[in-house]
């Protein structure tokens, strides 16, 4: 980050310099953590879920921290006098406001992407297509919300070329706070599916959420979007205020893909683009995959970037880790994709693992954050399961219901295991697994799968 004056910050967030420090005028960083914060950055006291940051402000100072953004209304006493504090109605939007000002010192392309499921690896995929010609800022880890979008600009110097920023939500009105910071003049929507859709009630209401990331759209404006998704599907020739671009299988895409050949770890595939077939490869495997690399491929073209820079760029792809990444082992093949899950992304993984020709076992968890859908959605994931791996091993809560599910689609039912917990699925696998099985493993976050991963590796 470029340094910012005090005076800039106090401007941008529309606050008021109650306490004024002689030895420090500006800042380059911006945080909401008080253990990160000191002398030349500026920390925001955020409230957040379970904690408030103006409970922090002192041990800020502490760390050496000159520059304090707080509430208004907030009466803490603060030790020290040199020190700069800024009163604003809301830190949050303080946050957003300042990283506003900031990102618009850079007159650059932004990128926005979406989605119900594959945001991070859509998006590693543009900034592997992207950043083969321009210099590109993407959000670290999955920092895609109110705090992490911000926190993620303020990375932004001069040698930024290009910025591809994930938008994450769980409900009405999120996307359009984060594209009112970023302004995207492109943006990307992965497909529509089931996440958080306890909050926005339907599809429907997911479909119209997502789609906000068109709010401040011109005519100089490109949404690209999965053309195959029967949600997104209905964008096709309709009368927008803007550029519509979409990739899928199905051929009245704008672009889209004719055939591919998926190995253990990496896929090659053919895309129709122009009326001309055209060859891309990309280090990771899943149909789901092919079409996030499309996603890619549309947004370099709208930046105006040569497909052999885009086939490039792709071909060095790094996507961030568990989503799909294949780890073998002397005994096993393991899938490993614990980073989260949700009805789309289960059936995503479980078309990687059908392809495989070893025995195949599933081993899937919860999947949370699905209110009323919760039962309909495991049962779901256990027909899938059903059709498309050997052995189901289910742990959890809901889980049961994908084993149910799965026996009633004709699973035998000695190919069914149920665990309550993963220490008990840990227990037994010594009597459940094969060598030379390809297993997959897959759950909400919040189930740590990644012990099993852990467990299998070794
Ligand atoms: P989050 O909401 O947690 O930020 P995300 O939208 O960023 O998630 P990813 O982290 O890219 O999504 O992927 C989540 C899971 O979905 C991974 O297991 C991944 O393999 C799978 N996935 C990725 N892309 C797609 C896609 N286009 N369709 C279905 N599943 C996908
Ligand atoms: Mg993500």
């Amino acid at each position: 980050m470029d340094y910012l004056s005090i005076e800039e910050l106090v401007n941008a967030s529309n606050g008021h310099l109650v306490s004024k420090s002689e030895e420090v005028t500006s800042i380059n960083e911006l945080v909401i953590d008080s253990r990160l914060a000191n002398k030349n950055n500026v920390f925001f006291a955020i409230i957040g879920e379970s904690l408030d940051g103006h409970k922090f402000i002192n041990s800020a100072i502490e760390n050496g921290c000159k520059t304090i953004i707080k509430n208004k209304n907030n009466n803490l006493e603060i030790i020290g006098d040199d020190v700069n504090i800024i009163e604003v109605e809301n830190t949050e939007f303080a946050l957003g406001d300042i990283s506003r000002y900031y990102k618009n010192k850079f007159d650059i392309p932004y990128i926005g992407v979406t989605g119900s499921v594959g945001k991070t690896s859509t998006r590693d995929m543009v900034y592997a297509a992207v950043s083969s010609k321009y210099k590109t800022l993407k959000n670290t880890g999955n920092l895609n919300n109110q705090f992490g979008v911000p926190l993620t600009l303020a990375n932004l110097d001069k040698s930024y070329e290009c910025a591809v920023i994930e938008m994450g939500m769980s409900g009405f009105n999120e996307i359009e706070y984060l594209v009112n910071i970023v302004n995207p003049q492109i943006g990307v929507i992965s497909n529509i599916g089931l996440s958080h859709v306890e909050r926005l009630g339907s599809r429907e209401g997911i479909f119209k959420a997502k789609m906000e990331i068109t709010t401040n759209f011109d005519e100089n404006s490109t949404l690209i979007v999965n053309g195959d998704d029967d949600m997104l599907a209905t964008l096709k020739g309709k009368e927008l205020n803007y550029k519509l671009k979409t990739f899928g299988f199905e051929k009245d895409n704008t672009i889209y893909c004719v055939d591919f050949e998926m190995n253990d770890s990496d896929t090659t595939f053919n895309v129709m683009i122009d009326n001309k077939i055209e060859k891309f490869y990309i280090p990771t495997v899943g149909e789901h995959n092919i079409y996030n690399a499309m996603a890619a491929i549309l947004v370099g073209q709208t930046l105006g970037i040569s497909l052999d820079k885009i086939r490039d760029g792709l071909e060095n792809l790094e996507i961030t880790k568990s989503r799909m990444d294949v780890i073998k082992t002397d005994n096993y093949t393991v899938i490993d994709s614990v980073y989260n899950a949700s009805v789309d992304s289960m059936r995503a993984a479980l078309k990687v693992l059908n392809r495989y020709e070893n025995r195949k076992v599933a081993v899937l968890g919860d999947m949370f954050e699905m209110g009323s859908f919760a039962e309909a959605g495991h049962r779901e994931v256990g027909k899938d399961a059903s059709q498309n791996a050997d052995v189901l091993i289910a742990v959890g809560k809901d889980a049961r219901f994908m084993v149910e599910e799965a026996i009633e689609n004709g699973m035998n039912k000695e190919n069914t295991h149920y665990f309550e917990t993963k220490e008990e699925a840990i227990e037994n696998f010594k009597d459940i697994l094969q060598k030379g099985d390809a297993i997959l493993v897959k759950a909400s976050r919040g189930m740590h799968l990644e012990e099993v991963v852990e467990f299998l590796s070794k």
